[in-house]
């Protein structure tokens, strides 16, 4: 399998050399050279692990097959739940619980896999050190860390927001333990900490400095072929187990999780309507019902931190498939998005997205009414993420097919929004949040033992101060 770039000014590579680069060098995103020539159907295995594997066959061809089998183990020994992604059914509505990983979000899923295959790809290419630089709106972070964590030859910065996370969030990183894995606050928001990121990929001194001390700056967003193309796991092992037609329901930040949905569709899973779901941050809701994408809006912090997001990363990708690979195009849209703040759809394309996709937002009131109306009706604890994807599939015309709404978090990590939500009580301490929705629901708690961890990471820096924390963590 070759990945090219979407901006079709940097050469064709393999999956080893994708992994490594995160991002072209024409600063395009990777995308499989014959996506639009038709991507053979790739059929669900027996069971998670067995299309997992056949999935990364697919994408990851030049990587062997004792390490890809062995990265897929490694992953799933690491989800508590059986069958890895819970299927939580009522009537035709379904719950996809994606958050049974170490860090309790769907990010785990990549997250635990990707470090292998980067671990390969290094020893492959001679590289003493692949240094990943991360942005994280909350959730990302602790993923990579963990996923990261004891991975030899590896080395992991995060970069989140000093504000907009949860404070479980925060703890999961700051007390992530590991010796290669780092987690710095940035006085800014989490496009701030984007930002960022790709100015330290794209600056060139900081780059040869990197080099000279045997290190390769690399990426673990959503942006890097190892953290999108497993993630299409998830939907047509879904396929199988439904083994009907059937809708998703995405609680959308970066466009990752919701684009593996769209590849899982044309590798055969029958999905579809694909249902972009939004927070008050409704750049991208606006985008599927007007065709423009304008991100001259005030950014808001709400109770579903991983979609405070304004620039969405793997548009970028979508730009691509709705235009048919024209990639004058997409840099004219990404370029008019970079000077701007906007860009609009040609026509067709527009037309090519209004077929397949929906779209809706909620505030963040309307997201604890949804989390209250989730309990009432299920007896089910939805996290704020999940609850938006089924508050806007309730705005959705029915169409008799079931509907997978992707579960996104877990309600452990977000107590204090559920516990506001269900019974009215502000409990402003997160642990004590979690006790009560502990006593509320009957359930039990996850990640308490966060409140006596050691802090291990305790670096702030401000946003203009990112190249000088990354030479100093790495020593460069
Ligand atoms: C990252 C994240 C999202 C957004 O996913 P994208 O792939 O960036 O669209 C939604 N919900 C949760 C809980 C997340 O962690």
């Amino acid at each position: 399998m070759k990945y090219i770039s979407t901006r079709g000014q940097a050469p064709a590579v393999n999956s080893v050399e994708a992994l490594l680069n995160g991002i072209a060098p024409d600063g395009g995103l990777y995308i499989p050279e014959v996506t639009l020539k038709g991507l053979e159907p790739l059929p669900a295995g027996a069971d998670f692990r067995t299309t997992m594997e056949a999935l990364l066959e697919r994408f990851f061809d030049d990587i062997p097959a004792d390490v890809r089998q062995h990265a897929v183990a490694a992953s799933l020994a690491r989800f508590r739940a059986e069958d890895v992604v819970p299927l939580k059914s009522f009537g035709k509505t379904h719950f996809l619980e994606l958050f049974h990983g170490p860090t309790y979000a769907f990010k785990d899923v990549a997250l635990t896999l990707l470090p292998h295959l980067m671990h390969y790809a290094a020893k492959v290419k001679g590289i003493e050190r692949v240094c990943v630089l991360t942005a994280t709106s909350g959730d990302t972070g602790s993923a990579a860390m963990q996923g990261f964590a004891g991975i030899e030859g590896t080395e992991v910065l995060v970069f989140y927001p000093q504000t907009g996370t949860s404070e479980i969030q925060r703890r999961q990183m700051v007390c992530c333990p590991g010796e290669n894995v780092h987690a710095c606050a940035i006085q800014g928001n989490f496009d701030d900490a984007q930002a960022a990121v790709k100015a330290a990929f794209a600056d060139e001194a900081l780059n040869a400095q990197a080099q000279a001390a045997g290190c390769l700056l690399s990426s673990a967003n959503s942006i890097n072929i190892g953290r999108l193309f497993p993630q299409i796991c998830y939907y047509i092992d879904c396929a199988r187990r439904l083994g009907e037609p059937f809708d998703v329901v995405v609680p959308t930040g970066n466009f990752g999780n919701i684009l593996a949905a769209h590849f899982a569709s044309m590798l055969g899973a029958p999905i579809q309507r694909l249902v972009v779901a939004s927070n008050a941050n409704r750049v991208i809701c606006d985008f599927v019902q007007a065709g423009q994408y304008d991100a001259r809006r005030e950014f808001y912090i709400t109770n579903s931190p991983s979609m405070d997001i304004l620039i969405s990363s793997n548009v970028e990708r979508l730009l691509y498939l709705l235009t048919q690979g024209d990639t004058d195009r997409v840099r004219e849209m990404i370029q008019g998005q970079k000077s701007e703040g906007l860009f609009a759809l040609p026509a067709e394309a527009q037309a090519a997205m209004k077929v397949r996709y929906a779209s809706g937002w909620a505030t963040p009131e309307e997201t604890e009414s949804a989390i209250r109306a989730i309990w009432d009706k299920y007896h089910y604890l939805a996290d704020p993420h999940t609850a938006i994807g089924w508050k806007v599939l309730q705005e959705q015309p029915d169409t008799g097919r079931p509907v997978v709404i992707a579960g996104t978090a877990s309600p452990w990590k977000f107590p204090v929004t559920m516990m506001r939500a269900l019974t009215g009580e502000t409990i402003a301490d997160e642990f004590a949040a979690a006790e009560a929705l502990a006593a509320f629901s009957g359930e039990t708690p996850a990640l308490l033992d966060l409140r006596e961890a050691t802090i291990r990471h305790s670096d702030v820096v401000a946003k203009d101060k990112v190249p000088e924390a990354i030479v100093r963590t790495f020593a460069l």
